[in-house]
C-alpha cells in the first residue's frame, strides 16, 4: 500500500480533528475512519464519511419522530424481519463514502454496480502511481476445468516463476513507455529538455489492466449489501473478493445489528427454486431423490447438495 509521507501526514490529521453533532455516530466506525485497510499488494478501502447506524434502520421503518428504536432484541426482530422479507427501502436511509485504491481489472468488474456514486482518479489530469498487482503465488493458479470462470490448481515450480516474470516485466515495460511518452518521471521531472511529450490522456492508453486506479465510492447500505452479496460470494474473482470483504468488515462495525441479519439471510443464507424446495420437501420426509427425476438441471443439483452438504 505505497502511500506518501504527505498523504499518511494527511489521513492523521483527519483522524486527529473532531468536532460535536448531534447526529448518530458509531464509536467501532469512528476509531477507523480515514485509515486504509490495506487490501492485495498495493490497495486499500478506508472509510471517509458515513451517515446513520442500526436505528436508522429501525426509525425509518416505523417513521418514527425520535430515533424510533425500543428494547435491542425488538429492533434486532424488526431489522431481521425486514431484510428476510427484503423489505428494502430503511436500509437505504445509511449512506458510506469510500475512498478505494484497486487494479483496473477489479475496476471494470466493481463498476457494473451502478447503484453507487463514484468520482475515478483523473489519468488525463494526473500520471498514474507506478503500481501494478502482481498475485502472490498462492493465488496464481491454473484455468479451472469445472468453471469456465474460475480457477483451478495453483501453478507451480518453473511456470509459476515464468508467469510472475511475464506479469512484473511486461507492467514495467509499458510504465517505462509511459514514462517515455510523458517525457516525465513518476516523480514529475522532465526526461529530455528538447521534446514535448505526448498529453498524459493517451500516453495512458497502453498502461496493462493490472496498473492501479482510485476513486471515492458513496452508496447506500442495501445497495453496498447487495455489492457485498455478489461480490464476496466464492463465484466472484478472489481479487474483488478481497475488497468485499474488508468492506464487510467496515459494515460489522458500522451496523452491527444489520449486517448479522445480512449474513443470516444474505451471504450466510440459500435461495431455493420451486423445484429445488420440492427435492427439500421429499429428503425432508425420507424420500430417495435423484438429480435425474428431480427436474432439475446437473449444476442446481450440485449445487444444492453442497449447500445442503450432501453427496452429490
Ligand atoms: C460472479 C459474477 C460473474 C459475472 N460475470 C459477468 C460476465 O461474464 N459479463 C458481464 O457483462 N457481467 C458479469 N457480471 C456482472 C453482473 O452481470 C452485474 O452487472 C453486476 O454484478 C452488477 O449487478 P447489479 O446489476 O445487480 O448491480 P447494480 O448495478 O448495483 O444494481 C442493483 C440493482 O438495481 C437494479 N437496477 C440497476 N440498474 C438498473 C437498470 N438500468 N434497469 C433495471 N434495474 C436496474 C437491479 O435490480 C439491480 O440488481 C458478473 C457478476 C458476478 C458477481
Amino acid at each position: 500500500m505505497g502511500l506518501t509521507a504527505e498523504q499518511k501526514a494527511e489521513i492523521e490529521a483527519q483522524r486527529q480533528a473532531t468536532q460535536p453533532t448531534r447526529r448518530a455516530t458509531v464509536p467501532a466506525l469512528e476509531e477507523l475512519l480515514y485509515r486504509p485497510l490495506p487490501v492485495l499488494d498495493h490497495g486499500f478501502v478506508r472509510v471517509v464519511d458515513y451517515m446513520g447506524d442500526d436505528s436508522a434502520v429501525v426509525q425509518a421503518a416505523r417513521v418514527s419522530y425520535g430515533r424510533g428504536t425500543k428494547k435491542v432484541s425488538e429492533d434486532q426482530g424488526l431489522i431481521n424481519y425486514l431484510m428476510r422479507h427484503r423489505h428494502t427501502t430503511p436500509f437505504e436511509m445509511c449512506e458510506i463514502k469510500y475512498h478505494v485504491k484497486l487494479p483496473i481489472f477489479v475496476a471494470r468488474q466493481w463498476i457494473r454496480h451502478r447503484t453507487a456514486n463514484v468520482n475515478e482518479y483523473s489519468a488525463r489530469y494526473s500520471i498514474l502511481d507506478k503500481e501494478f498487482y502482481v498475485p502472490a503465488p498462492e493465488h496464481l493458479a491454473a484455468q479451472s476445468v469445472a468453471n469456465r470462470q474460475g480457477r483451478g490448481d495453483v501453478l507451480e515450480g518453473k511456470e509459476a516463476a515464468r508467469v510472475l516474470e511475464i506479469l512484473r516485466d511486461d507492467a514495467e515495460r509499458a510504465y517505462g513507455h509511459y514514462e517515455e511518452m510523458l517525457n516525465e518521471r513518476e516523480d514529475g521531472t522532465k526526461i529530455d529538455g528538447a521534446r514535448q511529450g505526448l498529453a498524459r490522456e493517451l500516453a495512458r492508453i497502453n498502461l496493462p489492466l493490472s496498473m492501479y486506479t482510485q476513486w471515492y465510492w458513496k452508496i447506500d447500505l442495501h445497495n453496498l449489501l447487495h455489492f457485498v452479496a455478489l461480490r464476496a460470494d466464492p463465484h466472484a474473482q478472489y481479487e474483488i473478493r478481497a475488497y468485499a470483504e474488508a468492506m464487510l468488515d467496515t459494515v460489522r462495525k458500522w451496523v452491527p445489528i444489520t449486517c448479522a441479519a445480512f449474513e443470516a439471510n444474505g451471504i450466510g443464507g440459500y435461495r431455493l427454486s420451486a423445484g429445488g424446495l420440492a427435492v427439500v420437501k421429499r429428503l425432508l420426509a425420507g424420500e430417495p431423490v435423484s438429480q435425474e427425476e428431480s427436474g432439475l438441471s446437473k449444476r442446481e443439483w450440485r449445487e444444492l447438495m453442497a449447500a445442503l452438504g450432501r453427496e452429490g
